[in-house]
């Protein structure tokens, strides 16, 4: 998210350009150490700040006491389902976060490590929209994002990543309930870290329904999330 943003920016002169968006491997080894290691990423947001306009709950760990510390407590409330101490943050009737003023971040410095991770380049990669009607300044963004590519392995992860987000949304009947996310951005990242089993296997996309070749499927990424999440994997 930028700090120097201004509102104008995303629908204005260079709405249709493409943006660079970097060498597909580099940017998914990155991505996927930052899931690792709950890090942040380095997004080239340049004056961006859809993400800060786009009716999102921002999460806020109860570690992160500076960022804490710099946003009035009325502007937070308790995080559902999550243990005492995590707080979100919401937004207004125009769907910006209070924090954005002047179309800047006022707590740019100090910003939650939420802001600091997203990163709107995954459903470019995994090839999917942001979501709902209200996340359309970030779906204008996603379209103009182009990774590049040196080798042709670079093109068959990037395929893959997509299969895997494809899968996951076609084929959500085949996993056990609660294990495939609804949330695009998490469908996104889910893909990421399983995209390597669709290296392996190929599976007919367009279609519903679980034959028992996508239970196998299902199978595997679930032990590719498992080891992905025991940090077995880098
Ligand atoms: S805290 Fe700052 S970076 Fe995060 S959504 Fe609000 S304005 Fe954007």
């Amino acid at each position: 998210m930028s700090k120097d943003a201004k509102p104008r920016d995303i629908v204005g002169m260079t709405e249709q350009q493409n943006l660079d968006a970097g060498r597909f491997s580099s940017w998914l080894r990155s991505t996927r150490s930052a899931q690792i290691n709950d890090s942040g990423a380095e997004v080239p947001c340049g004056e961006c700040n859809a993400c800060c306009r786009s009716s999102y709950f921002i999460h806020i760990r109860p570690e992160e006491t500076e960022t804490l510390s710099r946003i009035p407590g009325e502007l937070l409330f308790p995080a559902p389902g999550l243990p005492k101490g995590n707080v979100l943050l919401g937004y207004d009737e125009k769907g910006r976060c209070p924090m954005l003023i002047d179309g800047k971040c006022s707590i740019y410095e100090h910003r939650p490590l939420t802001c600091r991770s997203y990163d709107c380049r995954v459903f470019s990669a995994a090839g999917i929209a942001p979501g709902e009607d209200d996340k359309a300044l970030i779906a204008e963004r996603v379209r103009r994002w182009k990774f590049s590519y040196l080798t042709e392995s670079e093109r068959k992860q990037h395929s893959a990543v997509q299969a895997a987000a494809t899968f996951l949304r076609e084929r959500a009947e085949c996993f056990p309930a609660g294990v495939v996310p609804r949330n695009s951005t998490q469908v996104a990242i889910f893909a990421i870290k399983v995209y390597k089993v669709f290296l392996r296997y190929e599976y007919k996309s367009g279609e519903t329904g679980c034959a028992p070749d996508d239970f196998k499927i299902a199978k595997a990424v679930m032990e590719a999330n498992e080891r992905f999440e025991g940090k077995y994997e880098r």
